[in-house]
């Protein structure tokens, strides 16, 4: 008989809509649309990567003439700094680092020692955290973590190389990123999350390897329903590995429980081994939406703000920014923008949803 692992208990959502967050989570801030708090904030540093993921980049449309962003579209650090700041004064806690590779962008460091600084209304520094391929961290571990940087999430699908290089494009050891987490266990950026993808006929051999090597790390590994954003990746709902399956593969072997979620707005649901042994996480997006909690916003290289991973535009914040207004105008922006919010493409996703437009992952921030 096959083993059911129950779904990891939600929180219940909240009715109401365009009035205080204080109902949400008890902070500060604006609900939108749908009775969601703005808490979180995904600040793309670049649309440049040195992998190509077969489900983000693929190879054969981002190959070498592919025309990424000129260097001046591009936010520089004071303008991504200042941002942040509008969107914490909104009430977001959580600022996470991506894009692209954040990695890839240079003296990166600085914009981490900025955005350390940032302090919420209450007088608190903000939660930072930032999603890495792991491919440059163990020279910069250190670094970041100096400057303020206070956990990693580092990305990898297999601990088998040929899996792998099948899954990042570009035969990229899977060792250098095993020496990138070991930087940054040292470096003390903990505890160190490993989101891993899964895509139906390509790695769900990794999954049960990858959750005993977790275990003994002491990392914990999320795993992530292969996702239909963008256009490039061809996706197919027969190519998605379920949250279920996932589950049941792990449990087989290693016995698993749901946890409670910790806070309003997680996106992982939570399962922890039974024999006490840490825990693991599922992404499920696909099979289990949870667009009723989420509480995302995308900041992205070129200064537009996106409030779902799969919109087709915008709000251009570049353009009134370096026309010189004022913080309160921006903020002004920013709130009105999630007042309206109404983004649930997970929840409604269909074969016709998939085609609608949609801006590619690695260009809004992932
Ligand atoms: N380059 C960094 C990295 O790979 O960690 C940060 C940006 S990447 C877009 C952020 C996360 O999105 C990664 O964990 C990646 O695996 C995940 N991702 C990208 N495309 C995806 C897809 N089609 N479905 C599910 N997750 C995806
Ligand atoms: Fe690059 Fe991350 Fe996309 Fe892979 S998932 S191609 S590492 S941005
Ligand atoms: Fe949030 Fe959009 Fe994802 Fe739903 S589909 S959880 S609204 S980002």
């Amino acid at each position: 008989m096959p083993v059911t692992v129950p779904p990891a208990p939600q929180p219940a959502p909240t009715p109401g809509s365009g009035t205080d967050a204080a109902s949400f989570d008890g902070r500060p801030g604006r609900l939108d649309g749908f009775g969601r708090a703005l808490r979180d904030l995904r600040i793309s540093v670049t649309d440049r990567c040195n992998f190509r993921c077969t489900y983000c980049m693929p190879a054969e449309i981002y190959g070498r003439d592919f025309a990424f962003l000129p260097h001046e579209m591009v936010l520089s650090f004071e303008e991504i700094s200042r941002l942040a700041g509008v969107f914490v004064d909104l009430g977001v806690r959580k600022l996470r680092i991506t894009g692209g590779e954040p990695l890839v962008r240079r003296d990166l460091p600085q914009l981490i020692g900025q955005l350390a600084m940032l302090r919420t209304p209450d007088g608190e520094p903000v939660d930072l955290t930032l999603t890495t391929n792991g491919s440059a961290l163990r020279a910069l571990a250190g670094p970041l973590a100096v400057a303020g940087l206070q956990r990693i999430t580092v990305s990898l699908d297999s601990l088998d190389d040929e899996v792998a290089g099948r899954m990042n494009g570009v035969d990229f050891p899977v060792s250098r990123v095993l020496d990138g987490i070991a930087a940054a266990r040292a470096a003390g950026l903990t505890p160190i999350k490993v989101n891993t993808v899964v895509r139906r006929g390509l790695n769900e051999s990794s999954v049960l390897p990858l959750a005993r090597w977790a275990r003994d790390e002491g990392v914990t590994l999320r795993f992530i329903e292969y996702m239909d954003v963008g256009h490039s990746n061809g996706w197919r709902m027969d190519d998605v590995v379920s949250a279920d399956e996932i589950l049941a593969l792990i449990d087989a072997e290693l016995p698993l429980e749901p946890v409670a979620a910790d806070y309003r707005g997680e996106v992982a649901g939570r399962y922890r081994y039974r024999d006490g042994a840490g825990e693991i996480g599922v992404i499920a997006s696909v099979t289990r939406p949870f667009c009723g909690d989420c509480t995302r916003a995308r900041l992205s290289a070129d200064g537009h703000l996106y409030t779902c991973l799969f919109a087709a535009t915008g709000l251009d914040l570049k353009t009134p920014l370096r026309a010189g207004a004022a913080d309160v105008a921006l903020s002004e922006a920013v709130r009105s923008a999630w007042s309206v919010r109404r983004d649930r493409y997970s929840e409604i996703r269909s074969q016709s949803t998939s085609a609608l437009p949609k801006v590619e992952m690695f260009t809004m921030g992932g």
